[in-house]
């Protein structure tokens, strides 16, 4: 690569971050993880580090935060609000406080006292208090310019409006976090991601009126610019915040020696799960002003301090309860319910246990203290239980053996294909007579691939279900509008456009609805062979009344797993009824065959042994593309079996048996004028 690829590559990384931070900061609406973000700095650093060439003024390296808003009158910080350098291995530490040692020419043995404060995720401002008055409050921005938001920083309780001590500095700029308590982010969750991005988005609001009603905290932990501060330490002035009336962090505490840094670390990695605050690290600072003094700063962040970051994939926590989900298809999912966490950026407070095997496995039990993992999409779960953690009284935790919505039955049932018992426990009843079944059925019927039915979204499906308004499929299609109306957060106009999207699906093709009755292990693909088998929407629904299950085993991709299931469904009163109810209300389109008469057509083939320099997917193509057919296994319904080498002896012997022609490859080939 030359030197202006890697520029170009290095200028849209740039411009890349520039964006992230502006919906980070600005709009407190993150677009991508913190991993993700923190992994994006990490290779724009390197490339500088790498290419001492790439230089831009732009570079996290170099800048704090984003630009302060247009929305808010702006104003200059006296002293800049830094950010903070991370660490987040023992290494990292070691390296920081060798390169302090270098830098203050002292040996190795020098013990060096450090402020340790947790570091709350929230958002950092500078309240100016002149003869004790709070006169003026700026959010950080890019460190040298903030807004100026005075009017809504006013409206936090725990922010004095005067402060009367004697030993009150004349002239001072307090520094630290607002932030909402984890209880009350409860309330703002639909809204926002994190506390974090729900203390930024309403600290930020234009009508301080607006701030008011949301509950923010503030815990000071530094100062900018000062006149008066008779002060040598950061932990003395701590405590003096705390005598003036801020509140200070209580788990602040003095340390040194990076052997206990990293002991406080993991005691309050344990306890963060039980704080009503967010935290992410632990922020460590030179305790002496006059080093910190000596130190200074890089371009960005105090060489006198670092973050020393949780991990933004796995956290600490307790499980709370295990709570048994039921899905479309009866299958039981247990469900960690824990103690809420923030991940990388992410609230978590459900992590998936998988299944019965897997809590068997790990004996996982309600009130455990443990691990979860949260990395990529992946849905969080429990990488590790903490035993030493474990009270004595606990107990396993016992899988239902009945359903725990309908109290049918819960089995596990024998995997033909597999052969072995399934780690999945079910529901033993088929449909609507279980409850939970029945709205993850509905569910279905309404979602993309199946009625596509807008405005009539998973949450609207469990709300008109509470309200007995729905509990069939052919509710949907007769629902009580005028009710719905009156219902909180619908209106005239919204209820016309529910009426008009649900009037429009009421035209389906066969294909879809077949999909959209949730049969189990019949997906959108076995949906469409079925409705290429029987064509119209009433012989489908006759299969009930004639009972010839068997014969859906000619068609290719249907095996026995999916026939008995489509047994099972018809089986169900409760089905049958539902089908015959939806065929009055709907047009079910029929499918309409191909027109095209090939060689094949009426012909039916089967191909069992390995063939000779052609695939059976090749096989499968020229049959079809000759108006033929391919089924799955020999019944009176075939024409042809074709054999290669090593055939399967018992289709052989059953097509003899049967009659059916047996065939090779060649006189398959010739049967279309070709040779091999
Ligand atoms: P930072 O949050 O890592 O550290 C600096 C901040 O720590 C300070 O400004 C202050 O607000 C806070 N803090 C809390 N307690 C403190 C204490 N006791 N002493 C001093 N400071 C304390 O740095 P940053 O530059 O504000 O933000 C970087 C973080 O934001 C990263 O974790 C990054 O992943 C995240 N981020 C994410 C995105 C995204 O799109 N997901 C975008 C931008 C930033």
């Amino acid at each position: 690569m030359n030197k202006k690829d890697i520029n170009n590559i290095y200028k849209k990384k740039i411009q890349l971050i520039n964006e992230y931070n502006n919906l980070y900061y600005n709009n407190s609406n993150p677009k991508v993880t913190d991993q993700e973000y923190d992994n994006l700095k990490i290779e724009i650093i390197n490339l500088e580090k790498k290419y001492k060439f790439l230089k831009s003024k732009n570079s996290p390296s170099k800048i704090v935060g984003s630009k302060p808003l247009k929305n808010f009158k702006k104003d200059f910080h006296r002293v800049p609000m830094l950010s903070l350098a991370n660490a987040f291995t023992e290494d990292d530490l070691l390296n920081f406080e060798k390169k302090i040692l270098n830098f203050l020419s002292k040996d190795k043995n020098y013990k060096i006292s450090y402020s340790a404060e947790p570091k709350i995720d929230g958002i950092s401002a500078s309240l100016t208090y002149i003869n004790g008055k709070f006169e003026r409050g700026l959010s950080r921005g890019d460190g040298k310019e903030g807004e100026d938001i005075t009017l809504n920083l006013a409206t936090i309780k725990d922010i004095p409006k005067k402060v009367l001590d004697k030993d009150f500095p004349k002239d001072i700029d307090i520094r630290g976090e607002v932030f909402i308590k984890n209880s009350d982010f409860e309330n703002l969750k639909e809204k926002f991601a994190n506390p974090r991005n729900a203390a930024s988005g309403s600290l930020r609001q234009k009508n301080p009126e607006d701030t008011k009603k949301i509950p923010l905290n503030f815990i000071a932990y530094t100062f900018g610019f000062e006149q008066g501060l008779n002060q040598n330490k950061q932990s003395g002035y701590l405590k003096k915040l705390y005598e003036w009336g801020f509140k200070t962090n209580p788990l602040n505490k003095t340390i040194s020696g990076i052997k206990n840094l990293i002991q406080n670390y993991n005691e309050v990695e344990q306890q963060r799960a039980n704080l009503d605050f967010d935290i992410d690290g632990i922020v460590y600072k030179i305790d002496n002003f006059d080093l910190q003094k000596r130190l200074g700063n890089v371009a960005n962040a105090p060489r006198w301090a670092i973050a020393h970051k949780f991990s933004s994939n796995k956290a600490i926590s307790k499980i709370l309860d295990i709570d048994i989900q039921i899905g479309r298809t009866g299958a039981l999912t247990p469900v960690a319910k824990i103690k809420p966490i923030n991940i990388g950026g992410v609230l978590v407070s459900n992590a998936t246990l998988h299944n019965e095997d897997e809590i068997k496995r790990k004996d996982i039990r309600v009130g455990d203290t443990v691990t979860v993992e949260r990395a990529g999409d992946v849905i969080p779960h429990i990488l590790s239980v903490d035993l030493k953690k474990r009270s004595k009284s606990s107990s396993k935790f016992i899988f239902p053996n009945k359903c725990p919505s309908c109290g049918s039955k819960t089995v596990k049932e024998f995997n033909k294909v597999t052969k072995k018992i399934d780690a999945v426990r079910r529901c033993s009843s088929e449909g609507y007579y279980c409850d939970k079944i029945s709205i993850e059925k509905l569910k279905h019927f309404v979602s993309k691939e199946a009625f596509n039915i807008d405005g009539l979204g998973k949450k609207i499906i469990e709300g008109f279900w509470k309200l007995k308004l729905i509990k069939f499929p052919q509710d949907i299609f007769n629902l009580d509008y005028q009710k719905i109306e009156k219902l909180e957060g619908w209106g005239s106009l919204s209820v016309e456009n529910l009426m008009y999207s649900i009037n429009q699906k009421k035209n389906i093709s066969l294909e879809r609805f077949i999909f959209a009755l949730g049969i189990r292990h019949i997906g959108l693909e076995n949906a469409k062979l079925l409705s290429k088998h029987f064509i119209s929407f009433s012989k489908f629904k006759n299969l009930s009344k004639i009972n010839n299950y068997d014969d859906l085993l000619n068609i290719d991709g249907i095996g026995e797993t999916q026939v008995s299931s489509i047994k099972n469904f018809f089986a169900n009163e409760l089905n049958v009824k539902v089908l015959d109810e939806l065929g009055k209300i709907l047009v079910i389109k029929n499918v309409i065959a191909m027109q095209k008469k090939g060689i094949l057509q009426n012909k039916s083939f089967l191909v069992t042994g390995k063939l000779n320099g052609i695939s059976r997917a090749e096989v499968k193509s020229l049959i079809e593309e000759n108006s033929g057919v391919t089924v799955s296994s020999v019944s009176k319904k075939l024409n042809f079996l074709i054999i290669g080498e090593k055939p399967t002896r018992r289709k052989v012997e059953t097509a003899k048996e049967l009659k059916i022609k047996i065939i090779s490859q060649n006189e398959f080939l010739k049967m279309l004028n070709k040779t091999s």
